[in-house]
């Protein structure tokens, strides 16, 4: 223990274990006041087919303002959310936003909501779904839940039937982060995804020399064997959106589109005729 190791562990360690702990039990009481006073923000990112040469969805990407850290990263907040439970109230509100925000774009643009692993060991997901559903006037159709494989590891049963819990509803069902996970394929015969979204690090080094292309290909086609739409996340560059439409991924997502935007932008960017979208369509005439 820090005590028993003498004076330079003592004061180079204790302060700093006291300090973290301080720090998780501040942002703790701060998330629980955030979620008392609806504090949070929903920013939303286009994903763009490149079959069908259009907007397909916007995924829902939570945002949290903090009154002295500025604009906190979901990364930063949603595993200690997830830890303290609070996830579920969180998710809730995230759920009820997206869809009421997403009923008033033209169809049959659809939302994509992220789910996280702890949400999925609540009974009542389905239910909440529902409701969200229900008071906004979404059709199901036009929602769409991303789940990561960690949903996989907490409870695979469990987790499978709140999946065929939601399909029957009529939602979509995409894997995120495709190709990170422990055990990727075997999660594609446990349950009939509706798309793969793989993920970044798969694209990031695309434009350079390497098997990265041979990945994409060999994803694509099993996706495409199993009647699996694929979609690639992170795109940036016009290079990698090269490969990407040249081994078969059928849409993509990424700063090369757009950053996510603050939700009362969305039906702009949209209506925008010299949008990104061009630059996405005629990108391959760039190229070469
Ligand atoms: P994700 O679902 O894989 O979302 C994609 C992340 O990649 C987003 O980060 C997005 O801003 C970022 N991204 C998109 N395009 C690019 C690009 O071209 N380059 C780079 N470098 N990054 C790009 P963000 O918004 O920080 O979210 C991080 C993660 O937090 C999400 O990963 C998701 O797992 C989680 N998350 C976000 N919102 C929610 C939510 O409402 N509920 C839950 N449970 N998790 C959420
Ligand atoms: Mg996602
Ligand atoms: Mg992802
Ligand atoms: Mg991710």
């Amino acid at each position: 223990r820090a005590k028993q190791h003498g004076k330079a562990g003592h004061h180079f360690f204790e302060p700093s274990l006291d300090e973290r702990a301080r720090h998780r039990r501040q942002l703790e009481a701060d998330l629980r006041d955030a979620i008392r006073s609806g504090r949070f923000e929903l920013h939303y990112q286009p994903l763009y087919s490149l079959t069908e040469e259009r907007l397909t969805a916007f995924e829902a990407l939570i945002r949290w303002p903090h009154p002295t850290l500025g604009l906190v990263s979901p990364a930063d907040f949603i595993p200690l959310a997830e830890e303290t439970g609070l996830i579920t109230q969180i998710g809730e509100w995230v759920m009820r936003e997206a869809c009421r925000q997403a009923s008033s774009w033209p169809e049959p643009l659809a939302v994509a909501v992220n789910l996280s692993a702890r949400q999925f060991l609540c009974p009542t997901l389905p239910s909440m779904v529902v409701q969200a559903l229900a008071e906004s006037g979404l059709p199901p159709q036009r929602l769409e839940v991303e789940i990561t494989e960690s949903a996989f590891a907490a409870n695979a049963e469990k987790t499978i039937e709140t999946l065929h819990a939601l399909r029957e509803l009529g939602v979509r069902i995409a894997l995120d982060d495709f190709g990170t996970g422990y055990a990727s394929l075997s999660h594609l015969r446990m349950f009939p995804f509706d798309k793969l979204k793989i993920d970044q690090t798969f694209v990031r080094d695309l434009a350079s020399e390497g098997n990265g292309h041979a990945v994409i290909r060999a994803i694509t086609t099993l996706a495409d064997a199993l009647g699996i739409e694929t979609l690639a996340e992170g795109v940036e560059e016009a290079a990698q959106l090269a490969v990407l439409r040249r081994e078969g991924c059928r849409q993509i997502q990424g700063f090369l589109l757009s950053r996510p935007i603050i939700g009362n932008e969305v039906e702009l960017f949209i209506a925008d005729r010299t949008s990104r979208t061009e630059v996405i369509r005629y990108a391959p005439e760039m190229e070469s």
